[in-house]
């Protein structure tokens, strides 16, 4: 039973939060995901109480009892979204209530308990404010928020999912996510491991997701790629996605995206070029793709680009693509017009460089 309540958050100052030389040493080079802001948020979750303790406190470490669940049975799930400084200095986020939303169906597939979307978005809206100074000024850099949520029960018993989970949101200065700019990425067509099943956790943000693609991350690298591309379970026929990032066909004017079967990660950037390709004068389609017809529209001249997307890189040209007994090459492998367009209009959306027709922009400070 959850209890319908009103949190009110705690609010517990760092007295240690570095001096504005430390800070700006690592915005002047902040990578991703590697450096922290000075506070975090936390809310507990007990079962017949609801969620209760909610604070923003300094960051650091967690003491954990070895037998918490998470760490046996991978009860884990989290979102990702950033926050922009706009001009006039003003910070925004990106469809907060989105990611939220998203948050709590994967919550309903890993058993663990909901988080009013309000009280997530204040969560945000709370450690971005304290931390504002954090969120870079550098053109293309931002904030990158991370909530997520653990079982926090200390029992080994699996009969039963945890009682009790901890739901927290960090934050992180971030630079683009590929390094090296906008170069196009290679591809690893994986056909000896599979992301996702149906019925299994794929439309979850989960971490276990993210544990069984580890070793076909670094095959895709020990055969010279950047990226795995996962297939379908079944067949190994279809494409899904590309990584953690959702992928685009382009057909001249129309945009080709695989039909969300469950077995792939819904994604918020997806979900908002399928919603801006109107705008843009192009038409959109929701489908099964083939490995074949991707290599035969490449061959052809039909497939004239292919870009992945996801919140971290934001639009990311495919290059290049390899399986066990095939090569080719996209386009002529350097990043296209329709590519380059897509980018630039949701970046611009989300810097303000461009009107926000859709009211996607969330004003936090
Ligand atoms: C998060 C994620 C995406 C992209 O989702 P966005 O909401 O656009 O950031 C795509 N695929 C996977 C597997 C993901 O985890």
């Amino acid at each position: 039973m959850t209890i319908a309540q009103k949190l009110s958050f705690d609010v517990q100052l760092s007295d240690h939060a570095r001096t504005a030389a430390e800070r700006e040493q690592v915005l002047a080079n902040p990578a991703f995901g590697q450096f922290f802001t000075d506070h975090m948020i936390s809310i507990d979750y007990t079962e017949g109480q609801g969620w209760h303790d909610a604070r923003l406190m300094p960051y650091g470490p967690l003491s954990l009892d070895p037998a918490t669940s998470v760490f046996h049975y991978a009860q884990e799930l989290f979102e990702g979204l950033k926050a922009y400084r706009q001009s006039g200095d003003s910070i925004v986020t990106f469809r907060p209530y989105a990611n939220a939303a998203r948050f709590n169906r994967s919550a309903a597939r890993m058993a663990m308990p909901e988080l009013p979307e309000d009280t997530f978005v204040e969560a945000l809206e709370l450690l971005v404010r304290t931390d504002r100074e954090w969120v870079p000024t550098t053109e293309g850099h931002s904030l990158y928020l991370r909530p997520f949520m653990i079982a926090t029960q200390p029992a080994l018993g699996v009969n039963y999912p945890s009682r009790t989970y901890k739901f927290m949101v960090i934050a992180s200065p971030s630079a683009s996510y590929f390094t090296g700019g906008l170069k196009p990425v290679s591809v690893w067509l994986s056909t000896e491991y599979t992301r996702a099943a149906p019925g299994g956790t794929g439309f979850a943000k989960c971490g276990g997701n993210y544990a069984a693609a580890f070793v076909a991350q670094r095959q895709a690298v020990e055969q010279g790629c950047d990226q795995v591309v996962w297939l379908d379970a079944h067949e190994h026929r279809y494409v899904e996605e590309m990584g953690g990032m959702n992928l685009f066909f382009v057909y001249g004017d129309k945009l080709v995206t695989p039909a969300l079967t469950g077995t792939l990660l819904p994604g918020i950037t997806r979900d908002s070029i399928l919603e801006l390709a109107a705008d843009l004068g192009l038409e959109t389609e929701e489908r099964l793709v083939s490995v074949d017809e991707w290599q035969e529209g490449c061959a052809s001249g039909e497939l004239t680009e292919v870009f992945a997307c996801g919140t971290a890189a934001v639009v990311t040209p495919v290059g290049t693509v390899k399986g066990a007994d095939r090569s080719w090459t996209v386009g002529d492998g350097t990043s296209g017009p329709v590519t380059m367009r897509v980018r630039e209009e949701l970046v611009g959306i989300q810097y303000g460089a461009r009107p926000d027709a859709h009211h996607w922009v969330h004003k936090i400070a």
